[in-house]
């Protein structure tokens, strides 16, 4: 018998399904599914129209075509960021097809350099809240109370690691300290006091990833980009100094979609198959926290990829976890939508 692990509260990782509009909206209405793939029948149900029957599957929340930014980003984020505020460690990503909205869903509109746009995504929405939650403390708390907050942003592809707030840094390694857990060694680590300044630094790295994605041939839909904040938090009573410190991750993963040329050869046929290592993995250490949160022995595999190595010490245990898995609802998806919504339900 399997015991499905339902408590809310102690969900390893929870599951956000976003289905983002058809290219062409004139499919979206009309006659009903004509073209699409899916239906959201409530928000926790979707199903797929598969043959000869379709499939339901369940998640902690379905948004279909006219969810806001706002409202995936209270869903997600803002439970994982007022519990980093308490010190624990939290993990967003976004996973999915090239082009179901991964990126939008993070940082907004593409053509985008601006932190107020309304279609902002879930990363400045996270330092909106963040620095919200951080300046109302410190009211409170007075002098008594100070943070420290600094971030870094890193991109993974094929199993190597670039630092894109110093685009001279190449190869970089994960270390473990005893005190800040599994790290990059030498990775910029800039701090920062204001909503507008992470925002800075995001932008900073997201032009230098474009800019990799050409000169370096990096391309940026077959690697992972990696936004961790780090905050720390220091507060006197009764002249002890209490020291806090978590993490924030926000993870934009590279396409899940599989290479469909079976003659690419060379580089890009290695670039498939560490991309493929490292979401794969990503998929069993889900599979296996699943089973410890059910009360299972099992090993969680985290260092065979750098993306779950990185992110060990922010998956499973206290950490609190959200998938976002976004898809497309056109027919032509079906494969690649499945694809994803059986990733997805591994967490579940
Ligand atoms: P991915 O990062 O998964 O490859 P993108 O986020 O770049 O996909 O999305 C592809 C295109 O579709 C972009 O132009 C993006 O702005 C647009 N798009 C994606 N999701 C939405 C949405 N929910 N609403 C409006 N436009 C969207
Ligand atoms: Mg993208």
């Amino acid at each position: 018998v399997t015991a499905s692990f339902s408590s809310p509260e102690g969900d390893a990782i929870k599951v956000f399904v976003r289905v983002r509009p058809p290219m062409d909206q004139s499919l979206a209405g009309g006659d009903g599914d004509h073209g699409l793939c899916l239906s959201v029948l409530n928000p926790n149900t979707i199903r797929l129209h598969s043959k000869p029957e379709p499939k339901i599957f369940t998640f902690d929340h379905v948004a279909n075509t006219d969810a806001t930014q706002e409202s995936v980003f209270s869903g997600v984020a803002k439970n994982i960021v007022e519990s980093c505020m308490n010190g624990y460690n939290g993990t967003i990503f976004a996973y999915g097809q090239t082009g179901s909205g991964k990126t939008f869903t993070m940082l907004g509109p593409s053509d985008s350099d601006n932190f107020t746009h309304n279609l902002r995504g879930v990363i400045p929405r996270s330092f909106e809240y963040l620095f919200f939650l951080i300046n109302r403390e410190k009211e409170k708390a007075g002098d008594g109370k100070s943070f420290l907050c600094k971030c870094s942003f890193i991109e993974i592809y094929n199993e190597q690691i670039f630092d894109l707030l110093d685009s001279a840094s190449t190869g970089l390694c994960l270390r473990e300290h005893i005190k800040k857990g599994v790290f990059v060694v030498g990775a910029v680590e800039q701090v920062i006091t204001s909503a507008a300044e992470a925002y800075q630094v995001l932008s900073t790295g997201w032009r230098n990833r474009r800019v990799a994605s050409t000169s370096m041939n990096r391309e940026s839909s077959r690697s992972h980009a990696v936004f961790t904040v780090f905050i720390e938090s220091m507060e006197k009573i009764n002249e002890i100094v209490n020291i806090r410190s978590s993490q924030l991750n926000l993870v934009d993963l590279a396409g899940s979609e599989r290479q469909k040329d079976t003659h690419t050869e060379g580089i890009r046929l290695k670039e498939a198959g560490s991309i493929n290592r490292s979401l794969s993995c990503l998929g069993q250490v889900i599979t296996a926290l699943v089973d410890v949160a059910n009360g299972r022995q099992r090993h969680i595999c985290y260092r065979d990829s750098k993306l779950t190595f990185l992110l060990r010490d922010s998956l499973g245990g206290n950490a609190k976890t959200y998938i976002i898995a976004n898809i497309h609802p056109g027919s032509k998806s079906f494969g690649e939508t499945l694809s994803t919504l059986q990733f997805a339900q591994r967490a579940k």
